[in-house]
């Protein structure tokens, strides 16, 4: 017997036929358009020790100190659930060498991440992230090659209303002095922060960038920009990324807050927000962590990605793409009688060879209910088949709209199933 009244953890949940498809049609998208990019896939696990995302995220983050499902195995490893995908994407890099044939590398990745969150409409404890990697190249082209690929997909995707951000964090030689200076001024207006930016102004002070809080956020806007403290090589890179991305005629917006917080990330960040989220309005972002591979042991070999939620890209999607997803099968195979099923079963194997779907039931259905289930399903087209079309060799087609029959003898099947494959 089943035990009662188990549910799915808080937090996670099921997802469901129709749903389903677009979360189908969203990776398909995203993978066609990966391929014609020249990234191939990566697949890593799904747990790794939890010193790997320590030293990979920083342990300052909000992710490293709060959010991580970590928990001790048999063995007494500290084993962590992936929050995030580039960690293990770098690990895998590095640990096989990936290097040594050709350091430039294009890797994508498609997977549930785990982070111990508030839920809230578009985020889950368990989530799904598609996200790209690209080793060895440290050009401002390699940006916009990529960022011209987000546009790609996600205008095959049908979005047309969002905005990209843009901004640069500068690198290990500018960055400091901005962050002494930031942190001078956010002391000066402490008070005015809320309980978690008062601590970051010690522990991670460009995080503050990133509060949400409207109190915070009037202390923000009068904080220095750290586009203005770049060094010259940072500036170069930054200037040529924007030049580039007009030359592309690809519509960027300039946004001096998008930090990413983390101690390895250099240069370019980038986000992707739409509208109709709410507060998580940001469906993708990403940006450069040069110092990331040798931070976990590797060569000093450049890094840029992204990576996007599916979890809120499904939401955002919009909603006449979403409902040309709700379809069953066209047909429906209705049998009565005795010593049919054989016979039935023939001709639903004819329709799928065929590539096309059909539905049945076998619960020793009357006509009546059949018909009646056919309908509930919205099925286009009836086949009947009763003990007379198995004698006959020949099968019945109802069209439920019209109210029309046709009867198709067996041999003239492969024609009739060549015209309906050429009608859809
Ligand atoms: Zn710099
Ligand atoms: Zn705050």
């Amino acid at each position: 017997m089943a035990a009662k009244g188990i549910k799915c953890v808080k937090g996670v949940r099921d997802i469901f036929p129709p749903e389903i498809d677009i979360w189908k049609f969203i990776e398909n998208i995203w993978e066609e358009t990966f391929s014609l990019y020249g990234f191939k896939e990566i697949r890593v696990p799904i747990f790794e020790y939890t010193n790997l995302f320590q030293r990979g995220i920083g342990e300052s983050t909000d992710i490293v100190e709060k959010e991580m499902y970590t928990f001790t195995d048999k063995s007494g490893n500290s084993i962590t659930l992936r929050p995030e995908g580039t960690a293990s994407v770098v690990r895998a890099y590095v640990e096989h060498n990936l290097n040594k044939e050709s350091p430039f590398n294009k890797f994508y990745y498609i997977g549930p991440m785990f982070r111990y969150e508030r839920p809230q409409k578009g985020r889950y404890r368990q989530f799904y992230q598609i996200g790209v990697e690209v080793f060895d190249d440290n050009s401002p082209e390699i940006e916009v090659e990529t960022l011209e690929m987000v546009n790609f997909a996600l205008k095959k995707l049908g979005f047309s209303k969002y905005e990209l951000n843009v901004n640069s964090i500068g690198c290990p030689e500018c960055r400091p002095n901005f962050i002494k200076i930031l942190k001078e001024k956010l002391n000066e207006n402490k008070e005015k922060l809320c309980d978690d930016c008062k601590r970051r102004i010690d522990t991670n002070p460009l995080r503050v960038l990133d509060c949400k809080k409207e109190s915070c956020k009037t202390v923000i806007n009068e904080m220095p920009k750290i586009t203005e403290y770049l060094c010259e090589d940072c500036k170069k890179h930054h200037l040529r990324l924007l030049k580039l991305l007009k030359g592309r005629k690809i519509n960027y917006v300039e946004n001096p807050l998008l930090v990413r917080g983390l101690d390895y990330y250099v240069r370019t960040t980038f986000e992707v927000v739409v509208e109709n989220l709410g507060a998580q309005n940001a469906i993708l972002g990403g940006g450069r962590y040069d110092g990331l591979v040798k931070e976990l042991g590797g060569p000093d070999i450049s890094g840029f990605g992204f990576a996007l939620g599916l979890d809120r890209m499904v939401i955002a999607l919009n909603e006449n793409i979403k409902n040309s997803f709700q379809k069953n099968p066209d047909f429906y195979l209705a049998y009565f009688g005795e010593n049919v099923i054989d016979y039935s079963f023939s001709i639903l194997e004819k329709f799928r060879e065929k590539g096309i779907s059909v539905y049945t039931n076998f619960k020793g259905r009357s006509f009546k209910s059949h018909l009646r289930l056919a309908n509930r399903l919205n099925s286009k087209f009836v086949i009947l088949i009763g003990e007379d079309e198995v004698k006959n060799n020949k099968i019945i087609v109802k069209n439920m709209k019209e109210g029309t029959q046709r009867e198709i003898k067996f041999d003239d099947l492969n024609s009739f199933l060549d015209e309906i494959s050429k009608e859809n």
